[in-house]
């Protein structure tokens, strides 16, 4: 699971877009709409997480690098 980003605290500022070393996230600049459209892609940096001014993202991590860092999801 990639990042993913809470709409409903999102104010399309662009930023995490900008940040991500990928192409996972995309501003629209017509609907000014940002969706994570990669997720496959995502590397689980943090980038985005880190410039977002709402803390509108949060990063899912897959269970096997939660595993190898030993830390349970549950
Ligand atoms: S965690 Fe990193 S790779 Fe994944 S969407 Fe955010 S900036 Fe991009
Ligand atoms: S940085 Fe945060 S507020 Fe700005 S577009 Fe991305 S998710 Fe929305």
């Amino acid at each position: 699971m990639p990042a993913v980003i809470d709409q409903e605290l999102c104010i399309s500022c662009g930023k995490c877009d900008k940040s991500c070393p990928l192409d996972v996230i995309h501003f629209n600049l017509e609907t000014e709409i940002t969706e994570v459209i990669y997720p496959e892609e995502c590397w689980h940096c943090g980038s985005c997480r880190q410039v977002c001014p709402e803390k509108a993202i949060s990063i899912r991590f897959p269970l096997r690098i939660l595993v190898c860092a030993g830390t349970s999801p549950y």
